[in-house]
């Protein structure tokens, strides 16, 4: 069997098949060899590696989901074991894949017509085509079921958008980028496949962001975008249609949280044990394993988490609150972890060359995205009691 990662305490690699641990090791050896040297520099300049895209596909993992490529059946656990596998060496190379991997490509598999998912979904996999997912809006965040003002108006085969949107990783560069917008013949959401290049359509990257920055985020204007009938995704009917795939894609944030936290500790355990204050290693400190075990604890009960509601999904089983709550508990627990990482860092921890500061940023972001704590409890509230109480 690979080597298990010491953060895996419980041996949780063992619900994955042989296959599955030896298509895990090479993502991991992968992000190792290409990604963990580029990492820091990259973050600091605000710069993607967008050239390592097509390599990474080559292992077969992108849209596994929706694909052949990985050369077997891939379960949801080890599509989110893969995603812990990437945000642990980088969070922001894993938001880069997952938004063409996870948010664009389940979107063209869940709402796509048999034509369109032939068409788009093999090149995305193989890396030839990167995806985007244009969703939230300037006016437009916690409540997109109802509150999106980006409009599309039929002319009978082609549609018009118009509108903004703000946040949308990969969009200055994608070959594609899904617009929702709300239909103006009857007020619901519709999804659109809006290619690079077309007239109308300008994406600026936002600045000075301080988390997650090598992921490329931009605010895209839509100045009557002309996009084909054939190209509006033909199974979205309404906002419920995109809450399918948000669920998915939630346990996805939830993996990733995971791997940010593993990451924090994996560098927070090494420094300590180097580190030597009043003649010894701090690791050799109380106060310092109580917050190192702290710490692992909150990765067990994370992995434990997140493994259960992937095979939730497997089983065809899971419900939006699900979903919610594992991303809602998994990103509350990284915000402690690797808050608990830094600190056993001292000072050197604030700056990148602990190897903490990164993921200690970058958590920040990924707590807010694809549904805010708060928004995720909502959901689960709702089910407890039976009330919706965000509307
Ligand atoms: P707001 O909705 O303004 O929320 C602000 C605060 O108010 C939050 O604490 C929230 O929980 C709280 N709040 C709001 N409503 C309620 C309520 N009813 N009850 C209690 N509290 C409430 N979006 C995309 O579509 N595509 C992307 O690729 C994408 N990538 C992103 C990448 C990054 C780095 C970031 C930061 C965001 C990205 N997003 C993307 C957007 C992201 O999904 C939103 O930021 C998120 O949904 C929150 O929306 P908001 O930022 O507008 O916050």
């Amino acid at each position: 069997a690979p080597p298990r990662l010491d953060a895996d305490f419980y041996g949780f690699q063992d619900v994955l098949t042989p296959r599955e641990q030896r298509a895990a090791l090479a993502v991991r050896e992968f992000m190792e060899r290409e990604v963990r040297p580029l990492a820091d520099d990259y973050w600091e300049r605000a710069e993607c590696p967008v050239h390592l895209f097509k390599p990474f596909a080559e292992l077969g993992t992108v849209g596994a989901a929706w694909s052949e490529t990985a050369g077997f059946e891939t379960s949801a656990v080890f599509r989110g074991w893969v995603g812990m596998e990437l945000a642990r060496v980088d969070s922001s190379f894993c938001t880069f894949i997952g938004v063409s991997s996870g948010l664009a490509m389940s979107s063209i598999g869940l709402g796509g017509s048999p034509e369109q998912r032939a068409q788009w979904l093999p090149p995305m996999a193989r890396g030839d085509l990167i995806g985007a997912f244009g969703l939230t809006e300037p006016l437009s965040g916690s409540d997109t079921a109802k509150g999106l003002r980006t409009t599309a108006t039929r002319h009978g085969d082609t549609w018009v958008l118009n509108g903004a949107k703000r946040w949308i990783g990969n969009a200055t560069f994608a070959d594609v980028v899904v617009i929702w917008a709300k239909d103006t013949a009857d007020d619901q959401v519709k999804g659109f496949l809006v290619r690079k290049g077309a007239p109308g359509f300008t994406a600026t990257k936002i600045e000075r962001k301080q988390s997650l920055r090598i992921v490329q985020n931009a605010d895209i204007v839509l100045d009557g975008v002309e996009v084909a009938e054939a190209d509006r995704l033909q199974g979205i009917d309404s906002f419920k249609d995109v809450a399918k795939v948000l669920r998915v894609t939630r346990d996805g944030v939830a993996w990733q949280s995971l791997g940010t936290m593993i990451g924090a500790y994996e560098a927070a355990v090494a420094y300590t044990k180097e580190r030597e204050q009043f003649g010894n290693p701090i690791a050799s400190y109380q106060l310092v394993q109580d917050k190192l075990a702290t710490a692992l604890a909150n990765v067990t009960a994370s992995l434990a988490v997140c493994v259960r509601v992937s095979q939730l999904q497997d089983a065809g089983t899971q419900r939006d609150a699900h979903a919610a709550m594992a991303k809602s508990f998994v990103t509350t627990r990284m915000r402690e972890t690797v808050a608990l990482c830094r600190e056993v860092c001292g000072g050197n921890g604030i700056t990148l060359d602990a190897g903490v500061a990164r993921y200690f940023a970058d958590a920040e972001a990924v707590y807010t995205f694809e549904g805010t704590r708060d928004m995720n409890n909502l959901i689960v509230g709702r089910e407890i009691t039976g009330h919706a109480a965000f509307v």
